[in-house]
């Protein structure tokens, strides 16, 4: 028997790893349509496959609103717009769980969101309770934060990191391990309504998640809460939410936060 040509062995292989990331794509497209979840219940399959992502992303460009910079929260308050109490030290803010979340003094329509954000090295806890936070882009659509490292803390699939909550699962994992940071670039349309509320086109995202895209061009159906329902109230431009979650993990870090409108 003649074997195998190596170079075609290796196309081959090749051929059959990108075979497989596509039709991983299709399957979890289909999943994430509204009619295969009309409830938005918690979803465990298909699991999206473990990328390794590359080492370094980037600075704000000049027409970037730095939001963080590493020196102070002066961009932000509390929720009750009272100063925001998140601990910041060494050029990183840390979630303060009791101070609850806290939200942008400006107020943003549709923008490119650049934001890193890091869970402990020494994290504890499962599923969703394990570093876990969020990006709430118009102060109501989840862009998840939690550690799902490798695929090792399970949980709902569109509850991981790079899903929109409890609405659409990313299409890869390249999240890296606790103690490392990971990056979101965010490309977010907000919503248009009618004079009588209805919605006039839904809010959109697109989310690369070190450097790898997860979310592309998604609709997103409304206030990604845990109610089986997600729908729309009418809203303009609105802040940009960062969580405050109320588990017992320990608390995550933000860093090199900037917007452009
Ligand atoms: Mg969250």
């Amino acid at each position: 028997m003649k074997l195998m040509n190596p170079l075609f062995y290796s196309a081959g292989l090749l051929l059959l790893s990108t075979t497989i990331v596509h039709a991983q794509t299709a399957e979890i497209n289909k999943a994430n349509l509204p009619s295969s979840n009309p409830d938005n219940a918690e979803v465990y399959s298909p699991l999206p496959h473990v990328v390794v992502p590359a080492a370094t992303f980037g600075n704000a460009p000049s027409d970037a609103i730095v939001l963080f910079d590493g020196k102070n929260l002066d961009e932000w308050t509390s929720q009750d717009k009272s100063p925001a109490k998140w601990t910041v030290a060494n050029g990183i803010v840390t979630v303060n769980k009791s101070a609850g979340d806290i939200v942008t003094k400006r107020s943003f329509t549709s923008y490119q969101l650049h934001i890193e954000w890091r869970v402990p090295a020494d994290i504890t806890g499962s599923g969703q309770a394990r570093g876990n936070s969020g990006v709430f882009l118009s102060d109501r659509y989840e862009i998840q934060v939690l550690d799902v490292y490798n695929n090792e803390n399970k949980t709902y699939v569109n509850g991981m990191a790079g899903s929109v909550y409890r609405e659409s699962i990313p299409l890869a994992n390249p999240c890296k391990k606790p103690g490392e940071w990971n990056v979101y670039d965010i490309a977010y349309t907000a919503p248009e309504f009618n004079d009588d509320g209805t919605v006039k086109s839904p809010a959109r995202v697109t989310v690369f998640f070190n450097g790898v895209m997860v979310q592309n061009n998604t609709e997103i159906h409304g206030f990604t809460s845990t109610d089986k329902k997600h729908f729309y109230q009418k809203h303009g431009a609105a802040p940009l939410r960062l969580q405050a979650h109320g588990d017992k993990s320990a608390p995550i870090s933000y860093r090199n936060i900037w917007i452009r409108e």
